[in-house]
C-alpha cells in the first residue's frame, strides 16, 4: 500500500457538492481507501482567470494501484462526474479536476504522468488545504508543505462549509 495525495477542483455546476462527492468516491476506487481529506476551500480562478471561482480540496488515500492505474482511475472518475476535456482550452472551467499530487515519496516523469504534480509547490489553492492536514509532508525536490505554503500568496483562499 502506498499513500497518495489527490488534489480536487471544480468550478462549474454545484462545485462544492461535486468535490464532496468526489472525495467520497475516492474511497470506492479499486484497492483504494480514503484516509484523510481537507476542508473545502473557495479559490479565485487560477491560470485562465476569466472563469468562475473554484472549490478546491485535497485528499489522502492508501492504495494498491500503481501510479498510472491510479491516474486512469482518477481520469475515469472525472469522466463519471461529467467532465469533458476541451483540448483547445488550457486551464479552462471544469466540472471536476483530479490531480495526482504525490505518490508516496516517488518522483515520476512519464509523458502522461509527472509526480510530484509539477505545479504543486507553487499553487496556493493546493498548498493551503495540504498545509491544513499535512504540514510536515515533504514534496520531493521542494521541501516541507509548511515552508512551501509560506512562499505563495494565499489571499482569497477561504474554507467554506459543506
Ligand atoms: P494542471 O496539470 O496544470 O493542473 P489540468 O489539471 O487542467 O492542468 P488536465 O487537462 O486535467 O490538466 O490533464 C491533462 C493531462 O495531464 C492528463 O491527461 C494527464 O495525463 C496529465 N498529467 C500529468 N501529470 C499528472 C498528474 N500528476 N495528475 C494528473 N494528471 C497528470
Ligand atoms: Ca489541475
Ligand atoms: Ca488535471
Amino acid at each position: 500500500m502506498v499513500r497518495a495525495w489527490i488534489g480536487l477542483g471544480a468550478n462549474l455546476g454545484d462545485a462544492a457538492s461535486t468535490v464532496s462527492a468526489a472525495i467520497e468516491a475516492l474511497d470506492g476506487l479499486a484497492g483504494t481507501e480514503l484516509t484523510r481529506a481537507s476542508l473545502l476551500y473557495a479559490s479565485p480562478a487560477w491560470g485562465n482567470q476569466d472563469q468562475p471561482p473554484f472549490v478546491n480540496a485535497v485528499a489522502c488515500v492508501q492504495t494498491e494501484l500503481p501510479p498510472l492505474a491510479l491516474l486512469d482511475a482518477l481520469l475515469a472518475l472525472e469522466a463519471g462526474f461529467g467532465r469533458v476535456r476541451d483540448p483547445a482550452v488550457h486551464w479552462g472551467p471544469r466540472l471536476l479536476d483530479l490531480d495526482l499530487l504525490l505518490y508516496g515519496d516517488q518522483v515520476i516523469d512519464l509523458p502522461r504522468l509527472q509526480v510530484p504534480h509539477p505545479y504543486l509547490h507553487q499553487r496556493a489553492f493546493v498548498l493551503v488545504p495540504l498545509a491544513e492536514v499535512a504540514p510536515d509532508l515533504v514534496i520531493p525536490g521542494h521541501g516541507r508543505v509548511r515552508d512551501a505554503v509560506m512562499q505563495v500568496t494565499a489571499s482569497g483562499i477561504v474554507p467554506i462549509r459543506r
